[in-house]
């Protein structure tokens, strides 16, 4: 598909396919089984410019734009998932977060950094048994003189535990309840900031989930982003460029799911002809292509409005609607066309289907997709 790629977005497509066959694809099913941060392959996405791939030049990024990054979250998506998903909570979530709310200040002290791998980003929201602000485990932010001091519980911190920085969200005001909300950069080294826990999950096992405590963490003033109770507009911006790439990413997954499907209905003889041949099976292979066609044109179009800075949450929360949809149906037809063999680990599409089943519920928008849209249509 074409979708009007520039020659840069696809020589960047190109590399992309490249580099994960050569890198990415040896070590997928490794990263899978180990369910460590692969950190030799994040040193590599580092040499192609991934990691800034979409931010500016003057921090260190490589200025290729949001759309070409969604190229590359695709490729890396179609062989490994938990590769992708690192990328997403580093680029989307944390830079991402600081490119669009942090000072001049903010952006040269930390957005290099982030670009050169010197330091993995990740993005601490979500909190243990309630809603963030909520529950007893709650992250506060107290003000002392010229800095803040955190305490609390953040969990499911993907990237936690490997990150160099996170951006936390901590109440300032708990009074105002959602509405106090801040946002913080908060270097992993912190005296008092620990990981308590990595996470064993079902899919996207190589990007660890992390639970972190906040014992008396003292962050500078500084490096409050935004206004104080600015948090959940920073958070909802974020989450919805994130949507953007977890579409990339169930693109990618469930692209190479079927191009396996197509492959072993090929080869697979029952009745004496091969599956492929029986409508039931071309049905199935039928829907998936189509869903994959549309979910790819919502991602680039949503990129691009992103990339000539136009509002694209709406865009995002379709994204977040039809991938949840297509993502998880695609890969259960997959299974069921390859049978016993899919549904064993010899075969590629039981990893790829906890993969897509954890790309669909990595960052839930602050408000339900069907929310949002409905939101934008009743206004
Ligand atoms: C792979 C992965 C990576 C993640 N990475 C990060 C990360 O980097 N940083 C981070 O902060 N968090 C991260 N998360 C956490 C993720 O953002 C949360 O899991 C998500 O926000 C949902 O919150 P929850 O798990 O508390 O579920 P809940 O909000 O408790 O939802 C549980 C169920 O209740 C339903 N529900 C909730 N509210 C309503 C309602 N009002 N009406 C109807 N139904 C409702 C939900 O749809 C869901 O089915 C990650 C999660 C995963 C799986």
């Amino acid at each position: 598909m074409s979708y009007a790629l520039t020659e840069e977005q696809q020589l960047i497509q190109q590399n992309a396919r490249e580099f994960t066959a050569e890198y990415v694809a040896p070590a997928a099913g490794e990263i899978d089984h180990t369910g460590v941060h692969p950190a030799a392959i994040v040193a590599k996405m580092v040499e192609q410019d991934f990691l800034g791939i979409f931010l500016p030049g003057e921090f260190g990024g490589a200025e290729a734009g949001y759309l070409s990054y969604a190229l590359i979250i695709e490729e890396i998506s179609r062989v490994s998932g938990a590769v992708a998903s690192i990328l997403i909570s580093h680029a989307s979530l944390a830079a991402y977060s600081i490119y669009r709310y942090g000072s001049a200040a903010q952006k040269q002290a930390f957005l290099p950094a982030l670009c050169q791998g010197e330091k993995v980003g990740a993005f601490a929201f979500t909190e243990p048994g309630a809603a963030p602000g909520a529950g007893m485990h709650k992250v506060t932010a107290q003000k002392e003189g010229g800095s803040y001091v955190l305490n609390g519980r953040k969990c499911y911190v993907a990237n936690g535990g490997a990150a160099g920085l996170y951006i936390v969200f901590a109440q300032t005001n708990p009074e105002a309840g959602a509405q106090g909300i801040s946002a913080f950069i908060v270097d992993s080294g912190a005296s008092g900031l620990s990981t308590v826990r990595t996470i064993g999950k079902m899919g996207l096992r190589g990007c660890q989930s992390a639970e972190l405590e906040f014992n008396n963490v003292i962050v500078p003033a500084a490096n409050l982003l935004g206004a104080e109770g600015a948090g959940l507009a920073i958070a909802a911006e974020a989450q919805a460029a994130a949507s953007i790439a977890e579409g990339a990413m169930v693109v990618g997954i469930a692209q190479a799911a079927m191009e396996d499907a197509v492959k072993y209905g090929k080869q697979r003889i029952q009745f004496r002809r091969p599956i492929a041949s029986f409508p039931a099976i071309q049905t199935m292979l039928a829907e998936m292509a189509a869903n994959i066609h549309m979910l790819r044109l919502a991602v680039y179009d949503a990129a691009s409005l992103l990339d000539n800075g136009e509002p694209f949450a709406n865009e995002a929360a379709i994204i977040k609607l039809f991938a949840g949809r297509i993502g998880q149906s695609a890969l259960i037809d997959v299974i069921q066309i390859e049978g016993g063999y899919g549904y064993s680990q010899e075969m590629v599409a039981s990893r790829l289907y906890r993969d897509v089943k954890g790309a669909c519920l990595k960052n839930s928008s602050l408000d339900f997709p069907e929310k949002v849209i409905a939101g934008n249509l009743l206004a």
